[in-house]
Formats: structure tokens, C-alpha cells, sequence
């Protein structure tokens, strides 16, 4: 029937309007700002990086690819490389931000650069209390205000945390067991080159006369 979706819509609304005088459950609504809401693990609001460890700036794991920077539709991500390397969580040297800037006046939470960051180093943050009164540039947040430790990311999404850390762990594990495999086939390999070379008058060992 022609409308009937709306129709439905309305009595629900009357149904939640009318019930919240008798039944707590069907109030929907809190008195924000004493009251709030039970966090969700699925929100998603604006984008923080991930570090790991004490120290925010050695341990971001952003090695500024820049990938997310160009898949970011409102362009709203600024990235500048460093000129120097730093290891990465599986000791790797790698460039990391000297700059990274988020516009979050302009982000649109999509998600996008979590998507597609191939490191690990860019999740979505649940904190939606930023407005500020300064109109320029307030709401440019630069890396420092991004940092936000593994813990964090632990706190407001174990599951995700929980399952990136398995990953990550994985992943270092392959690495250290081919740096070993690597090691012990170079040591082998000098070991073969320091033994004595055979004489041609050499006599087989137990060869008997
Ligand atoms: S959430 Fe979307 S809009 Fe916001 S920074 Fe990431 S890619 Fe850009
Ligand atoms: S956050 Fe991820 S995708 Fe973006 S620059 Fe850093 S490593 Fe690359």
C-alpha cells in the first residue's frame, strides 16, 4: 500500500512517545550532556594513529605511504615524509610523517583511510567532543593530537585491537623466521667456504694400506 512505510514509521514514533511515560525502555532519548549513552564498539567518528610503546613519536606505526592520503574523498588528510628512517614494529627501517594533518572539519568519518592503510596505523576514534570555538584552524589536528597509544585503540575497540594485534604478531613472526632461516643458511654457507680445500695427495680418511 502507498505509504504504508511511513505509517508505520509514525506509529512506531507515537508507540516510543506515548510508552516513554510508562516504560524506561521505550525512552530513546537521554539528557545529554549529565547523561550519556553506554559507548558502542562499532562507533566511528574521526580517525586517530595508532602507536605502540611509551613514546608517541618513535612509536607510530605510520610509515607515511601516503596511500590513505590520496584515497581520502574530501582530501582532507596532509602528509609531509620524513628525510630520515626509523625501524617499524618489525624493526624495518622506514620513513615515517614528519607531518600528518587531519582537517576534521572536512572528514566526513567513512572510514576509507582505515581501509585501505596497509599498516595498521589509522583506526577510527569514538570521541565526538571537539567542537571549539576557533574558527581557524581549531579543528586541524596535527599528528601529535592523532597519537593515540594501542592501549587506547584496545579500550574503546577490543575486538578490532584484539584481532590486528594477532595479525601484526603473525606477520612479525614470518618475518624473524625468514631473518633466522636467512642467517643460518649465510653461516652454513661460511662455514662450507672456511673449511681446508683437499690436497691431491690427500688420502681418503680410513682408507687402510
Ligand atoms: S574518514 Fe574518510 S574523510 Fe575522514 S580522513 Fe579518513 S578517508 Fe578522509
Ligand atoms: S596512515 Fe597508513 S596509509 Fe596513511 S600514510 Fe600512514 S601507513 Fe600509509
Amino acid at each position: 500500500m502507498l505509504g504504508e512505510g511511513i505509517l508505520k514509521g509514525l506509529a512506531e514514533t507515537a508507540r516510543n512517545f506515548a510508552g516513554s511515560y510508562v516504560s524506561r525502555e521505550r525512552l530513546t532519548t537521554v539528557q545529554y550532556p549529565e547523561e550519556r549513552v553506554a559507548p558502542i564498539e562499532a562507533a566511528r567518528v574521526f580517525p586517530f594513529l595508532v602507536y605502540d610503546g611509551a613514546d608517541w613519536e618513535a612509536g607510530l606505526r605510520c610509515v607515511a605511504c601516503q596511500i590513505c592520503e590520496k584515497e581520502c574523498p574530501p582530501k582532507c588528510i596532509y602528509i609531509e615524509k620524513s628525510k630520515d628512517k626509523k625501524p617499524d614494529y618489525v624493526g624495518k627501517l622506514q620513513i615515517y610523517p614528519a607531518r600528518f594533518d587531519i582537517d576534521v572539519s572536512v572528514c566526513m568519518s567513512c572510514q576509507i583511510c582505515v581501509e585501505v592503510c596497509p599498516f595498521e596505523a589509522i583506526k577510527m576514534d569514538t570521541e565526538f567532543e571537539l567542537a571549539t570555538d576557533n574558527r581557524f584552524g581549531g579543528l586541524l589536528h596535527d599528528r601529535k593530537q592523532l597519537a593515540k597509544s594501542n592501549e587506547y585503540f584496545h579500550t574503546i575497540h577490543p575486538t578490532e585491537a584484539s584481532e590486528v594485534d594477532a595479525r601484526l604478531a603473525e606477520e612479525k613472526a614470518k618475518v624473524e623466521a625468514k631473518a633466522k632461516a636467512a642467517a643460518e643458511a649465510a653461516a652454513a654457507k661460511a662455514a662450507a667456504g672456511a673449511a681446508p680445500a683437499a690436497t691431491p695427495g690427500d688420502k681418503p680418511a680410513g682408507g687402510g694400506e
